[in-house]
């Protein structure tokens, strides 16, 4: 799919189909929503996905930079111009790297694709300081007694996360949160904890899933199809 050519109607009309095959948060229904794929456990609370197959049908690139200039590919457009750097040590010291291709679940690229180009029309990609991480199979917080984290399936995507860490009061600029939400991801940096509005212990800034907070209130997903015949 060559997301880059498209118009925003023609990614917005993807983005309505899809929006309805979104799963909640948890492992069943991500694995009716997005597919189930084998793997075996990793060090440090990583695991890594053993499973060519569902990963050929499911993860798709996404390109960020424009190789015309090195490689006299005049035509070629990025999926997501302006993307944020990737903080990485080079030499022993920090550095950034903008990555040339982000993977993500096929379910969610075009809304990430959408949801990025209004950000950089908007002028608002420079308030996203860092890009920390899409398809990153793990588990929730990198500890294997947890379940798997929605990063495994290609379907959340980390900003920013040196101002935003896990059960920190977000600091991104919210114009950038708000366009994500629009176009159907939840924001980590609006949940609490159990004592109210000002709990931010369970807060994760960073973080952007294309889950549906309310999908269990809307009946099952199977097979990456809503049925909408069920209670
Ligand atoms: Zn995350």
């Amino acid at each position: 799919m060559d997301y880059a050519k498209m118009t925003i109607e023609e990614l917005a009309a993807l983005v309505r189909k899809n929006l309805a095959l979104r799963p909640s948060s948890d492992t069943a229904s991500l694995n009716a929503a997005c597919g189930r794929f084998k793997y075996r456990s990793a060090p440090n609370g990583t695991i890594v996905i053993t499973d060519p197959e569902w990963t050929a049908k499911n993860i798709v690139s996404l390109t960020t930079q424009e190789y015309g200039r090195r490689n006299a590919l005049k035509d070629f457009l990025p999926d997501l111009a302006g993307w944020p750097p990737t903080p990485t040590v080079r030499n022993g010291k920090p550095a950034f790297v903008t990555v040339p291709k982000v993977w993500c679940h096929r379910l969610m690229a075009p809304a990430l694709v959408i949801a990025w180009r209004i950000v950089y029309l908007e002028n608002l990609q420079s308030k996203v300081a860092t890009f920390d991480g899409l398809w990153v199979p793990r588990h929730q917080l990198f500890n294997p007694s947890r379940p798997l984290s929605v990063h495994s399936w290609g379907m959340a995507i980390d900003f920013a996360a040196r101002t935003n860490g896990f059960g920190a009061k977000p600091q991104l600029d919210e114009r950038v949160s708000r366009i994500f939400e629009f176009y159907g991801f939840a924001w980590g940096g609006r949940w609490r904890g159990r004592k109210g509005k000002d709990d931010y212990s369970l807060a994760d800034g960073m973080h952007f899933e294309y889950c549906d907070p309310l999908e269990y209130a809307r009946g099952p997903i199977q097979d990456g199809v809503l049925k909408k015949d069920r209670p």
